[in-house]
């Protein structure tokens, strides 16, 4: 019984990495289902951290299961705060009694899961799993309704792959972490390694395996190896490290689940089992090599565009056995040369540059209202999601660069900016948009003197290290001179086309660079047209 439209979501997230990223396109579609909703997410500190700034959730309430939430009056102390927040729905992507329970004790009226580990009395809608099991990223869809049971659509809405979000800043921390281990900077390909797997050794390429495709890879590519892992994956890594010839740098044990993000998403490639990040590269759109052993590939593949996995069919395969009580054939026989062959494969795609759209933002996509300080003043000109869309649609990077020197003058904290991103990324999720990367700069020149602040190239050069851009592919879309500027900021190596919008200060810069007697590359109406005429 609904008593009330549905204003608030909450969304039990599941309790391993990889199928918490696996969930991520169910989050995608409940959020366009439910466009004025509040979504929260209930999840573990692990899970939790790979949500931070995730466009498709509004908060994020972490269950301290191992602190305040612990045992059963833990898990009581839990459900009244639930209670206290009044949600309408649980989604249940967790399959376990104890996720029913509390939905349950929380009083929320809504609660859908499947109908597994005896509590299907505590759900007022549930599914019976099937057997062969769809594809984990289905099973979750079928609970929010894009999929029936079996994983096929139900509804005109697409499916949209896995994603997660990692800032600019984050990624910055990234390099200059890995600098701090020695890294060296320059040429050749940064790879990482994932040779753990938390389920067990049945899903592990063998250490000796990963050392010779390391040192094939460094002696013919140039490459540079980081070995990634848990704490309880140090003594796998350093077995491969042994067995190397060259140099290698372990990050095992060393990062946090946000700083994994960062790192994985600087890696040129990304080679994994089947485990937790191989699911997070392919979220973050890492070109990745996915090897496949005793688990079912049909099952939990991340399968995302950048992926490619590599499996040795064998009868036994697939099996549930955390250690091969034989000879492991399914990964034995999966040879060095193979793997190699495909890393091959997946770095010369890697190297291939994408033209991008830069965009600006005030008076661009959002009307120019001055200062804007406060959230309220924030809305986006009709049709900007929708001309967003088209550039994501074709695998077009869209990013945003602005000038916020609202923030040296004092007038708003760069807290502030960081809020309204997040906002904004929200509002354009509700349409099925997004934006790649979003860099600001907030100085000006009567404070401090940068190499960010708009015409001038930083953050532009910024983005190329972050995105594999083609710059003179490229295109810078704007209302003011200091936008279309922009295009020449890394003349004479590299120019991109400008295109003037007629939006915000437009018409006015469009008759004082008549004056000057200069042109743009084009001249558009409005952000949509600049798009039109960008595809055409
Ligand atoms: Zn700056």
């Amino acid at each position: 019984m609904i008593s009330r439209p549905i204003q608030k979501i909450l969304v039990r997230a599941p309790n391993w990495i990889g199928d918490a990223v696996m969930a991520t396109p169910s989050l995608t579609a409940l959020r366009r289902f439910h466009e004025s909703a509040e979504i929260v997410l209930l999840a573990k500190p692990s899970v939790a951290a790979l949500f931070e700034q995730h466009p498709d959730i509004d908060r994020v309430m972490t269950y301290e299961d191992l602190g305040r939430h612990r045992g059963f009056s833990g898990l009581w102390r839990l459900s009244r705060e639930l209670k206290h927040e009044q949600f309408d729905m649980a989604f249940l992507l967790q399959n376990a009694l104890e996720a029913a329970l509390l939905a349950f004790f929380a009083g929320i009226p809504n609660r859908v899961g499947y109908a597994t580990d005896g509590r299907n009395f505590l759900l007022t809608r549930s599914i019976r799993k099937k057997n062969p099991a769809p594809h984990r990223s289905d099973a979750y869809l079928a609970l929010i309704g894009l999929v029936d049971a079996e994983g096929d659509s139900t509804s005109a809405e697409e499916k949209c792959p896995p994603y997660l979000v990692v800032s600019s800043q984050e990624r910055q921390a990234a390099r200059d972490f890995l600098k701090s281990l020695g890294v060296p900077d320059g040429e050749g390909p940064l790879i990482g390694f994932n040779p753990g797997a938390a389920y067990g050794t049945a899903k592990r390429w063998l250490p000796q395996y990963f050392a010779a495709l390391a040192d094939q890879l460094i002696e013919e590519k140039q490459a540079k190896i980081l070995i990634f892992g848990a704490r309880s994956e140090i003594e796998v890594a350093e077995t491969i490290l042994k067995q190397m010839k060259h140099p290698a740098f372990i990050l095992s044990g060393k990062t946090t689940v946000r700083q994994l993000m960062a790192c994985i998403k600087t890696c040129h490639l990304f080679i994994s089992n089947d485990s937790g990040p191989m699911h997070i590269a392919s979220a973050l759109s890492v070109p990745q090599i996915a090897l496949f052993g005793p688990t079912n590939a049909a099952a939990t593949f991340s399968a995302g565009p950048f992926d490619l996995m590599v499996q040795n069919k064998v009868d036994c395969a697939p099996c549930r056995h955390r250690h091969c009580p034989i000879d492991h054939p399914c990964m034995t026989g999966l040879s060095v040369e193979t793997v190699f062959t495909a890393a091959t494969q997946q770095l010369s795609q890697t190297h291939k540059k994408k033209a991008a759209v830069f965009l600006d933002r005030d008076g661009t996509i959002n009307p120019d209202t001055g200062y804007i300080d406060t959230i309220d003043r924030f809305t986006l000109f009709p049709g900007t999601a929708a001309a967003i869309t088209r550039l994501n649609k074709k695998g077009i990077p869209v990013i945003l660069v602005t000038n916020q020197s609202g923030v040296a003058r004092g007038f708003f904290p760069e807290s502030f900016v960081g809020h309204l991103h997040l906002y904004l990324q929200r509002l354009l999720a509700k349409k099925g948009a997004y934006l790649n990367g979003i860099y600001t700069c907030v100085h000006h020149p009567d404070f401090s003197a940068c190499n960010c602040r708009k015409p001038a190239g930083g953050m532009i050069r910024q983005a190329l290290l972050d995105h594999s851009i083609d710059f003179s592919g490229s295109y810078v879309v704007g209302d003011k001179s200091s936008d279309l500027e922009l295009a020449k900021a890394l003349a004479p190596e590299e120019i991109a086309t400008s295109i003037l919008v007629k939006t915000g200060e437009g018409t006015q810069t469009l008759k004082k660079l008549e004056r000057l007697g200069k042109s743009p590359g084009a001249v558009a109406e409005n952000l949509s047209e600049a798009i039109d005429w960008i595809l055409k």
